[in-house]
Formats: structure tokens, sequence, C-alpha cells
């Protein structure tokens, strides 16, 4: 995120150009910022979306007539904007736009620098109301240069803490946390919109004799290669993380069991094919592969530990069969308790 990004369209006192601003989070906050924004000059609040339908900032956009939507895709794909602020705390957000959605120059403000945004425009805003119009205005022109820079220094200071916070140091994978927080989110998406989702598990063979017999470092850098291949061979809506040591798992939404195992079929081969062991034998792996089948009679709705589960329970067998392989789960295995 550099500096440029933000100064697209630069606020300025002396035109009449409006920041354009989007509001990731309906909840208080956004409630809130919604309604100091639209009270400022030479600012347009051009959408709001939460993924809740009840939340309260969606109704109190609905009455100033802003743009509401309940999904962050949407709103970038439809609305013009400048500066997207994101007061939800989810970094997942923040990982959607970077990697899928924003092909626009948007200033994405989020975490720490939405943060900052929010509470100094709030607590300023607070503070104007007693001043006259002109002393406002001229106020308000400060603080919106002065918070051009603090976010700018901020998000970059942010960026790299979550650039390290998301990803393994070892393969640049994400991590087992950031994968928890995408399922919570595409599974919540599956019940929502009755789309599929499937997800893999997937475990190297025999991966510990390459550490006995060939050292750690050749592990180690098996793992970048496998991690490579994982990267190269997934679609952008598709989420990799390495979940433990020779683990990973791949998020598939909008994808079935059936088009879930063939995806998880190729990778097999693909590592068969394309990587090895250090002695020169082909590396293999073992797939598990579960669905997320929101007509099962279950009592709860199905948690993120539960799905990797399942696809874990998958992985178990495919391994006990022989490994190199990959098998669906079979929910007459033993019933998950959710
Ligand atoms: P299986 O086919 O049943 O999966 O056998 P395996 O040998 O792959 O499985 P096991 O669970 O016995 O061994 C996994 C090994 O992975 C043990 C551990 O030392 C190694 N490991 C875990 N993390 C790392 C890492 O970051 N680097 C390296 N080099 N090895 C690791
Ligand atoms: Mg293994
Ligand atoms: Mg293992």
């Amino acid at each position: 995120m550099t500096q440029d990004s933000s100064l697209n369209r630069p606020y300025s006192a002396h035109t009449d150009v409006k920041l354009r601003i989007g509001i990731v989070g309906a909840g208080r906050g956004g409630w809130s910022l919604l309604q100091v924004l639209m009270d400022l000059p030479k600012v347009q609040v051009v959408g709001i979306c939460d993924l809740d339908p009840k939340a309260p900032g969606l109704s109190k956009a609905k009455t100033l007539h802003v743009p509401i939507f309940t999904n962050v895709s949407d709103m970038i794909a439809n609305q013009e904007m400048d500066w997207l602020i994101n007061v939800t705390h989810s970094s997942l957000t923040q990982r959607h736009m970077l990697t899928r959605e924003v092909t626009k120059p948007i200033h994405i403000l989020d975490g720490a620098a939405a943060e900052v945004v929010w509470r100094f425009l709030t607590g300023f805003h607070q503070q104007v109301q007693q001043c006259s119009q002109s002393e406002r205005t001229c106020a308000y022109n400060m603080v919106w240069t002065l918070i051009n820079r603090i976010a700018n220094a901020v998000g970059e200071m942010q960026q790299r803490l979550t650039d390290i916070a998301f990803h393994d140091p070892l393969t640049g994978l994400f991590t087992r946390r950031i994968l928890m927080e995408f399922l919570e989110h595409e599974i919540r998406n599956t019940y929502r919109l009755s789309h599929p989702l499937s997800l893999i598990i997937m475990d190297i063979d025999h991966f510990k004799s390459i550490n006995d017999e060939f050292g750690h470092l050749e592990g180690d850098r098996i793992l970048q290669e496998l991690a490579g291949l994982l990267k190269e061979n997934h679609r952008p809506s598709d989420l990799v993380a390495r979940i433990g040591g020779e683990e990973f798992v791949i998020v598939l939404p909008e994808t079935d069991q059936e088009n879930g195992m063939r995806i998880a079929e190729r990778l097999r081969g693909q590592v068969e094919k394309s990587l090895q062991r250090p002695d020169g034998t082909p590396l293999t792996v073992s797939l598990g592969v579960a669905e997320l089948n929101i007509n099962d009679p279950i009592p709860q709705r199905m948690t993120p530990s539960a799905l990797i589960e399942c696809a874990d329970q998958a992985l178990y067998h495919a391994k006990n069969s022989g490994r190199n392989r990959v098998l669906p789960f079979n929910p007459d295995w033993k019933r998950i308790a959710f």
C-alpha cells in the first residue's frame, strides 16, 4: 500500500472533488462512522456492507439513501470509491480484497488504520459541533490531510505485520488462524446462499523418513516445493494453508464433493509427477475430501473444525488403504459430534 494509492484522487480544500468512501461493517462502529461521514463536507459514502442484513448501520443507511450491500465483492464491483474503511476487525476482509477483489486503485483502511481513522473522526466530530460553519470547514480540511497521512503510515506498518501474521514463514502459505477465519466465513456463506463448499486435506507420505535419512533441511526444501506447487495450482477464490508439519488444507468455495475429488486427484497426480524425494523417487501425498452438505440432517451448523475433522477421517482411511490416494469422507464411518 503506497502513499500514491491514496493520492489517486487527493482530497483538497480547493476543489469540489468528493472523497468517495465505502464502509465494511455496519455494526456499532460502521453505524457511527456512517453518521460522522455523512456530516462531513466533500465526502460521499458510496456504500456500506455487512454480512448480517439486520445490522443497524444498514437500516440507518437506507434512511440516508446510501447504497447497502451484504457482500464486500458486490460493493467493490458496483461502486467507484477512493477509500474502503473496514471496521469489522476481520483480517479476512483484507485477504479478500488483496487477493481477489480489488483490481481498482482503492485505498484500503483495515485493522489499526481503520480504527485510528474511526476514533479520530468520531472524536473530532464531537469537538467541532460548537464551532461556526467556516471554522468547521477549515478544521475538516486540516483533519483530512492529517488523517490521510496517519492512515498511510499506519496502513503500511500494519501491512507488514499482517503479512507476518497471516503467512507461515517456511512456505509462505496461510496459517491455521487465517484458515479458520476463512472457513467460518465460507461456511456462513454456504448456509446463506446454498452454495457448495468442499475442503481437501493433504499429507505427505512417509515424510519422517526424508528427515531421518536426508536431514531436516531437505525436509524443509520438499515442504517449500510442495507449497510452490499448491500456490501455482489453485483458483483465486480458494485458500491454501499449512496446518501442521507436512499437512495442508485447501478450501474450495463453490465446489461440491465430486469436483473437490477431481481437484484433489489432479493435485495428487501433479505431486507424484513433478516432485521427488531426495533419492529421486516420486514424492507422494494422501488426500481426504469433505463437503459441507447443507441438506445433511445435522442438529447444528457445521463448524470449521468439524469440516476439517471429516476430511481428516477421509485422509486417515486414504493412508490406511495404501497412501498416494484420494478418498472422500463417508458419513457412515462415524458420526462426528458437531
Ligand atoms: P505418513 O505417511 O503416515 O503421513 O507418515 P509420515 O512420516 O509422513 O508422518 P509422521 O507424522 O510420522 O511424520 C511427520 C514428520 O514431519 C515428523 C516431523 O519431524 C516432520 N516435520 C514437522 N514439521 C516439519 C518442518 O517444518 N520441517 C521438517 N523438515 N520436518 C517437519
Ligand atoms: Mg505424513
Ligand atoms: Mg502428518
